[in-house]
């Protein structure tokens, strides 16, 4: 059964589940999970405390029931996930899910983007943060080339998805600014939306300050170097990117302000951990154990014990660190590989 809108405190409804499937990943990106502090003894989860394919369907199947209408697989790396295929026919057969995508750093997609989009995947968001090699490895942490991503790209273009490909780009202040438009050209040469995305103060590991964000204003202000620039409405009242369109060309590209223009008003997305913590907030310190409410012999459904979850929420925090200026204490905070951005 369809479900209706389950609101949050502040009269957010729940329609958008991500859910992380897997937290280990084959790069290395500094900003996400810097090889200092995830070095190859890491103890990442194992496959008993990982979510089962079962239990994130059963999890999903709730979230829909209780008005969830987007589903989005990420990670760490989604397609480190063994028979990942599998999960998305099972997803995709929910009844009531419009909308089931993905977010990948690409480089196995050559591999699978054919199996994907079989087992009924609707769209793909590929991470490229640069074209430069030199910066692309730098921003990989070592561990990835860019003609791997760019592979992947064209993977998945000739699949076809049915709702397309989108490429993320995070911008970080004297790294990879100089990559903006050329990154911006690449997509709009193959009617691809590179949306920028402010860096964010995720998790307690990547050393974030203020300082290293690029600013929406300053990456507009690069992309207007190749023409002008107008705003087109969003799709939807809660998409988080503002979208632009060359006038010269009708060209988009997207720009995600997280840190100089939150979002929070009308966040409407819930986040899967890939050990099944169920967190409001990407930047909340601790989920609610649904992997253990499922293993165990708890007398609560999990419909609603998951209602209860949201309908009690309060989470602002992009608002709040806005206001303050700079960085809230970051205490324990979930990490970007366990929640999937
Ligand atoms: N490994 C996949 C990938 O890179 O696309 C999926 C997981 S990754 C955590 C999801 C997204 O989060 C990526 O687009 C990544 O660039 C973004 N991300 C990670 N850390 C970030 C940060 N500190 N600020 C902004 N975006 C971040
Ligand atoms: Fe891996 Fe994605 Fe994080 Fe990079 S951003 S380390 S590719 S999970
Ligand atoms: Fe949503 Fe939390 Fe991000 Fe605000 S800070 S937009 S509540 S995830």
């Amino acid at each position: 059964m369809v479900g209706h809108r389950t609101q949050d405190y502040w009269g957010r409804p729940l329609q958008d589940l991500r859910i992380s499937v897997m937290d280990r990943c084959s790069f290395r990106c500094p900003y996400c999970m810097p090889e200092s502090l995830y070095p190859e003894e890491f103890r990442f989860l194992s496959g008993q405390e990982r979510l089962s394919f079962d239990e994130i369907v059963q999890i999903a199947r709730v979230a829909v029931q209780l008005g969830v209408r987007k589903l989005r697989l990420t990670g760490g790396e989604p397609l480190l996930r063994a028979d990942l295929p599998e999960l998305i026919t099972r997803l995709a057969s929910l009844e009531g899910v419009e909308d089931l995508a993905l977010t990948t750093n690409g480089v196995l997609l050559p591999r699978q983007a054919l199996a994907l989009r079989q087992a009924g995947l609707h769209r793909v968001t590929v991470s490229l943060d640069a074209l430069d090699p030199t910066t692309f490895e730098q921003m990989s942490g070592g561990r990835g080339r860019v003609e791997q991503v760019l592979e992947g790209i064209e993977a998945a273009r000739r699949v076809n998805f049915p709702k397309g490909i989108k490429i993320n780009t995070v911008v970080q202040r004297g790294v990879n600014e100089k990559d903006v438009r050329p990154l911006a050209l690449y997509g709009r040469q193959r009617g691809i939306v590179v949306r920028f995305i402010e860096y964010m103060d995720v998790g307690t590991r990547n050393g974030w300050q203020i300082s290293d964000v690029v600013r929406a204003e300053d990456i507009l202000a690069l992309l207007s170097e190749d023409g002008e620039l107008e705003r087109l409405p969003s799709y939807e009242q809660h998409d988080v990117a503002q979208r632009y369109r060359y006038r010269h060309d009708g060209s988009e590209i997207g720009v995600i302000a997280s840190v100089t223009s939150p979002f929070c008003r009308g966040c409407s997305r819930a986040r899967l951990s890939s050990d099944g913590k169920l967190h409001t907030c990407l930047f909340s310190a601790e989920g609610f154990d649904l992997r253990s409410l499922l293993r165990g012999q708890d007398m609560f459904s999990l419909e609603e014990v998951m209602r209860s979850i949201w309908q009690e929420r309060r989470d602002r925090y992009s608002d709040r660190r806005f206001h303050q200026h700079d960085k809230l204490s970051s205490g324990s905070r979930v990490e970007m590989n366990y929640i999937g951005g």
